[in-house]
Formats: structure tokens, sequence, C-alpha cells
């Protein structure tokens, strides 16, 4: 098994992760090299268990270059990238496209592909929460006094406890009912800071189905949150 070491002062203990198809084991920083040898050999069935799927995930994605012909995904949906120079930088849906200007005097084409349609992502992720949040079925629940659009990549969403609810742009890819979960997520934790029995019972109440959104996060997650890839592998 190939994987990587960090070590660190501050670490008393050793740890082993999977990620984005790779094993990296955090270390203590004076550890022996043959005592780290002998952890992740010790760890090997475990991997076995992990590892294949998550390469099996990654290994039909194309790496992100952010050019014409690639497709990205909101709520599901496939849209197809349409590039094309123009006068300014724009950018237009249009029921399965973003078409997409760029200006000549562009420095950095991709770069501003993926600004123009980041921003996208926001401003239509935003539109999301503010249509559906208010609308959710009333329950025994603190409402939410404020929600956004925030820039995480190794979370969905958060909250504060003064009601503030913020969810990645990236999350807007997954499927609805996926994104919607996740928005309940977080609303749940307003009246219960925690994940206790209680928590997951009042998610329950709001959706039954919960646990395959759950499912669907734990396999598409670490490409999704990835920008290399920013995609997932659809089943439909
Ligand atoms: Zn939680």
């Amino acid at each position: 098994v190939n994987y990587t070491v960090s070590r660190s002062q501050r670490r008393r203990t050793i740890g082993i992760t999977i990620k984005q198809g790779n094993v990296r084991v955090m270390a203590p920083s004076g550890l022996a090299s043959h005592r780290i040898e002998a952890f992740v050999t010790s760890k090997a069935d475990w991997i076995q268990r992990h590892l294949p799927a998550q390469q099996a995930q990654i290994a039909p994605l194309p790496t992100r270059r952010w050019e014409h012909g690639e497709y990205v995904y909101w709520l599901g949906q496939k849209l197809e990238l349409q590039v094309r120079p123009g006068q300014r930088n724009t950018i237009e849906h249009d029921n399965e496209r973003l078409h997409i200007r760029i200006s000549r005097r562009t420095q950095n084409p991709s770069g501003t592909v993926k600004k123009l349609t980041t921003d996208w992502f926001k401003t239509q992720g935003q539109r999301w929460l503010d249509a559906h949040i208010p609308i959710l079925p009333a329950f025994q629940f603190k409402p939410a006094t404020a929600w956004r659009v925030a820039n995480y990549h190794a979370k969905w969403g958060a909250c504060t406890q003064r009601g503030g609810l913020s969810f990645s742009w990236r999350l807007f890819s997954a499927p609805e009912w996926v994104v919607r979960y996740v928005v309940i997520h977080e609303l749940c934790h307003l009246t219960h800071f925690n994940h206790s029995a209680a928590y997951w019972s009042l998610v329950e109440r709001f959706d039954p189905d919960y646990r395959e959104a759950e499912a669907w996060l734990k396999v598409h997650g670490h490409t999704l949150l990835n920008d290399e890839y920013f995609n997932f592998v659809n089943e439909k």
C-alpha cells in the first residue's frame, strides 16, 4: 500500500485516514519509520475495505480544467459548460447549459470560468435556500434566523447558536433530496446542538429517508468537495 506520512510535534498518537483515494498517516514527530510501517500493516484489512471503493469513485472522473465541453452538476442535473469569447465575462443558464462568455483580454480563462461558475452556484444556492427554508414543515424546532452560502471544502454546512445556517456552494451539485437533508441536518442542530438520539429523531420527522442521504454524501462527498474534481459518479 502506498501512503503518505505527516508528522507533527503536537501529535501524541498515530492515526490513519483515506481521502481522495489516498492513504495518509499522521504520526508524532519522533516515531520511528518501522513503527509507522507496522501500524499501516496492522490496518491492512481496514484499508482494503475502504480504499478500492474510493478509488473506483475517482477513476472515471476527469481532472477538472474549467473549459468548454466540461460539465458540472446543479442539484444533480448535468449542465454543460459552453465557453466562448465575448465582450465581457458573463454566465447565463439555459436548460442543460451554462453559457459562459470570456473577454479576449482575460489573462486566465480557466480561472475566470471557475470564478463565474462558482459565483453562479453561490447566487443560485442562496436563491434555493431563500425559497426552501421558509417553507419547511413546522415541527417543534427553533427556526433559523439567517442563512447563507459559504466556501467550505471540508464540510457541507454549519450553524451558530444564534440561529444562523451556512452551506458550502459545492453542496448544490448534489441531488436536491440530498441538499434538503443537509439543510434539515443543520436546522435541527438549532434545537439540539449535538448528535443525540433526540436530535436524530427530530431529523427523522423532517426526513424519514435521511439515512439514504447520509449514505449518498459518504460515497460522493470526497470527490464533490475536492476542487480537483468537483464532480461525482452519477449512477442514474
Ligand atoms: Zn451534525
